[in-house]
């Protein structure tokens, strides 16, 4: 209490528990206490009046243990260390979880995007890539988007580090453009993924889809797809939230128009729609509503101990990485909230951006048909891997989740053993 939030402490305390009830030994996991390899880069960029500003950006490669660093890249202004890597680690347990062989990584640069015009955008992301060049590739770390990027600046992103292969290296980064090597179904696989860990969940407890009440924070990809996806599964989609606010109607509202809005044009958020009986609310009526299946789809420490206390939704499932808190989980548990953890949850882009990889490798595209049914065969197995362990260990399903992927990494760490 009282103590500044460290998204990096909170990985290391979820760790920790479920590392006991794994009955591990500290030596047989203390590795996945340290980031392999830190990176903090420079990034000088000339801006469009001419003058020069340095921006701060990272790399965190955290576990290589299971497979190549994978991970996305954000551009956000409260970008630091130790939340890349806490999103680093997240990324190893959730390539574990669903059995992608991949291990984790993450980068992030700390800037606020919406105040770069697109050419500066696009110069700060060459250079980054450039930084990053000697750490990354298509056997070593692949980045892929994550809040504030997009296929956009994944192209832009290869194309950097195809210039200084001295070829098309498509395999280097995922969320690219369909054109250059993007995989159908990778733009919309995270919030389709959500919809998945959805439905599943709602047969285990035995409720209905159609009818159910939903409020989503953050309308992005992720959010946005999500809260999309779920409408046309029945769902009655009555808030949804991005940085401009949140919007509410107790009957239900029109998500899919709402989406078509906000994509028409770059820039445009949902404090400009507006529509016959919809009302606004603050951040924190949108997750204390009384609704079936809550959906926090944006950043990370939002259902801290204190808003866990009014959360009135049955289940949570976390589409953003991180949005619970330590102290929040335990709150959430003590009230029998289920809550299905980000590592589980939102693991379909990652499912996704693996499929492109597969297919940049073998030069080969599958279509979207393919791509979707088996991100459903893989997050399905995924979800009923951490259901089973987690009713065999009589625990929440983020301990079971962490408990596969746990055993998963540490089972490979044994079987590569340390000289
Ligand atoms: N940024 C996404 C995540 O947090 C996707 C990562 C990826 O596709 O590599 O899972």
């Amino acid at each position: 209490m009282g103590k500044k939030y460290n998204p990096y402490d909170e990985m290391l305390q979820v760790l920790d528990r479920a590392a006991e009830m794994l009955n591990l030994e500290e030596d047989d996991y203390i590795q996945l206490k340290y980031p392999e390899r830190e990176l903090k880069v420079a990034i000088p960029l000339r801006m469009d009046d001419g003058s020069i500003k340095v921006f701060e950006g990272y790399r965190v490669q955290h576990s290589g243990v299971r497979g190549p660093y994978k991970g996305g890249m954000r551009y956000h202004q409260n970008v630091d260390l130790d939340e890349v890597k806490a999103l680093a680690a997240w990324m190893s347990f959730k390539c574990a979880v669903v059995n992608v062989p991949y291990g984790g990584g993450k980068g992030g640069v700390t800037v606020d995007p919406t105040k770069l015009s697109k050419g500066e955008l696009e110069r700060l992301t060459r250079k980054y890539a450039t930084l990053l060049y000697p750490v990354i590739g298509p056997q070593v770390d692949i980045p892929a988007p994550d809040v504030n990027t997009n296929a956009e600046v994944m192209g832009w992103f290869m194309d950097a580090y195809s210039t200084l292969e001295g070829h098309l290296s498509p395999g280097v980064v995922t969320g690219k453009p369909i054109e250059i090597g993007g995989s159908l179904g990778r733009g919309e696989a995270t919030g389709r993924g959500i919809m998945f860990v959805t439905r599943e969940i709602s047969k285990k407890l035995n409720f209905s889809l159609k009818g159910a009440k939903v409020a989503v924070q953050g309308a992005g990809n992720v959010g946005g797809t999500a809260a999309k996806l779920l409408f046309r599964e029945g769902c009655q989609v009555v808030a949804l939230s991005d940085v401009s606010g949140a919007i509410y109607n107790e009957e239900g509202l029109d998500i899919e128009e709402i989406i078509e809005f906000l994509q028409a044009e770059r820039g445009r958020l949902l404090k400009d729609y507006n529509t016959p009986g919809l009302s606004r609310i603050s951040n924190e009526e949108l997750l204390t509503l009384d609704v079936d299946i809550l959906i926090p789809a944006a950043l990370e420490n939002q259902l801290t101990a204190d808003i866990s206390k009014n959360v009135r939704a049955k289940v949570v499932v976390e589409g953003a990485n991180g949005p619970t808190t330590f102290e929040g989980d335990k709150v959430l548990e003590d009230k029998g909230v289920i809550v299905v953890p980000d590592i589980l949850a939102n693991c379909g882009g990652v499912i996704v951006s693996y499929f492109e990889w597969v297919q940049n490798l073998q030069s080969f595209s599958w279509d979207e048909e393919r791509v979707n049914n088996q991100l459903e065969d893989l997050i399905v197995k995924g979800f009923n891997d951490v259901w089973n362990t987690a009713q065999e260990a009589d625990t929440t399903l983020r301990m079971g989740a962490y408990m596969v992927a746990i055993g998963r990494i540490v089972t490979a760490t044994k079987m590569r053993g340390l000289a």
